[in-house]
């Protein structure tokens, strides 16, 4: 197979002017404007590459409008309030949200929907999707335009599609990993680079890897990217008031280990075989999220896994009432659907969920 004009454009790029990081990596993979993956490609769906929750069933995103009535009560009910998504996909967890959210007429008064996309093709699916949405709405290239105010902020599998920096243990010392070209192939390989980690404020297995066994040859990840907004958003709420929660797949520990993953048409792919045609991701590392919010200020709550988190909301009780009076056919797929969402072997455990707040007003955005 030839291979994509993204890829030539990258190998062109190493070969002028050297190996680029991980994170640039992704970055071009993902976000170049012209081949990027969010740029051209429909991810979502059976004949797309991944399906998310939201797409999975309508429960998902009608808890989700649940809680943030909840958290609207738990803020006082203000009267202008922003309800922020991060990387919105097709809009189909807002316009679940906003059918759920609809049926208070004072929060659909206060609230202003807000949508960070940097995918003009994806938002215009999402300007389709909420056509007929009963508020207002405003679309961003980042959450820096999103005005100041109260605010509930919601992010679905966003967070593990911002670079990641990778770093290789090389002779005891962590070098960032970087991509560069094989000088028998000419094609994409890995390398340890010449910057080395600031190992300062690091657990002590991690700065002192030697001492702990662990060898050359790991990986170690860091995500600037997803803690400078983490730490935005907490600031945000700390200020103004309100509540964030962020759903992705990760790991609840700063932990060694290569979580960069390619995935083209649900398999996994190799993630230099097909650069700009398969999405490409990282584990979200939850504790260095949390750690970014709670500096700026934030009530930290979870993470928990989803499944706690979506049973705890009503899942169960949702499916049951959807189901009421339904053909067995539709009761069945309702079923399935709570098992994708909840179980432990589907999304329910590797999926987890993590709320920052402010502690004045202090909504309690987690459910018990
Ligand atoms: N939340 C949706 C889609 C997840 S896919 C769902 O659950 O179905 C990731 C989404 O984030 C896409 O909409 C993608 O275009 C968007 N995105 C990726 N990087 C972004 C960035 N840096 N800023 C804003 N949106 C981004």
């Amino acid at each position: 197979m030839s291979e994509t004009a993204l890829k030539t454009r990258i190998k062109a790029l190493i070969e002028t002017a050297g190996p680029i990081s991980v994170a640039d990596y992704m970055g071009l993979c993902l976000a170049d404007p012209q081949h990027g993956y969010y740029m051209r490609r429909e991810p979502f769906g059976t004949s797309g590459d991944f399906t998310t929750a939201p797409e999975v069933s309508q429960m998902f995103g009608e808890l989700i409008g649940a809680w943030c009535l909840e958290v609207w009560s738990g803020l006082g009910r203000p009267e202008k309030l922003n309800l922020v998504e991060l990387g919105p996909g097709r809009g189909t967890l807002m316009a679940d949200v906003l059918r759920v959210a609809r049926l208070d007429p004072g929060f659909c008064a206060a609230a202003h929907v807000h949508l960070v996309e940097t995918s003009p093709r994806l938002r215009s699916a999402q300007e389709q999707t909420l056509a007929a949405a009963p508020l207002p709405r405003t679309w961003h290239e980042t959450l820096e335009s999103v005005p100041e105010g109260p605010t509930i902020l919601v992010a679905n599998e966003f967070f593990d599609a911002l670079p990641i920096r990778q770093y290789v243990l090389a002779s005891g010392n962590w070098h960032e990993r970087v991509v560069g070209l094989d000088r028998g192939s000419g094609d994409l390989m890995f390398a340890a680079g010449p910057a080395r980690l600031d190992t300062a404020g690091l657990p002590e297995d991690i700065a002192n890897p030697k001492a702990r066994g662990i060898g050359d040859g790991a990986i170690l990840e860091t995500q600037p990217v997803a803690n400078a907004i983490a730490g935005d958003i907490a600031a945000r709420l700390t200020r103004h008031g309100g509540a964030a929660l962020v759903i992705d797949y990760g790991y609840e520990r700063t932990a060694i280990g290569d979580t960069l993953q390619a995935l083209e048409r649900h398999a996994f792919a190799d993630p230099f075989a097909n650069p700009g045609e398969a999405d490409i991701t990282a584990h979200v590392n939850f504790e260095a999220l949390a750690r970014a919010a709670r500096e700026e200020g934030a009530a930290i709550h979870g993470p928990m896994t989803q499944g706690d988190f979506l049973v705890a909301l009503g899942l169960l009780e949702r499916a049951g009432s959807l189901g009421s009076g339904k053909d067995v056919a539709v009761q069945e797929r309702i079923r399935d659907d709570v098992e994708r969402l909840a179980a432990p072997d589907q999304m329910g455990t590797l999926f987890k969920v993590l709320a920052f707040s402010s502690r004045c007003p202090a909504p309690r955005p987690f459910p018990g």
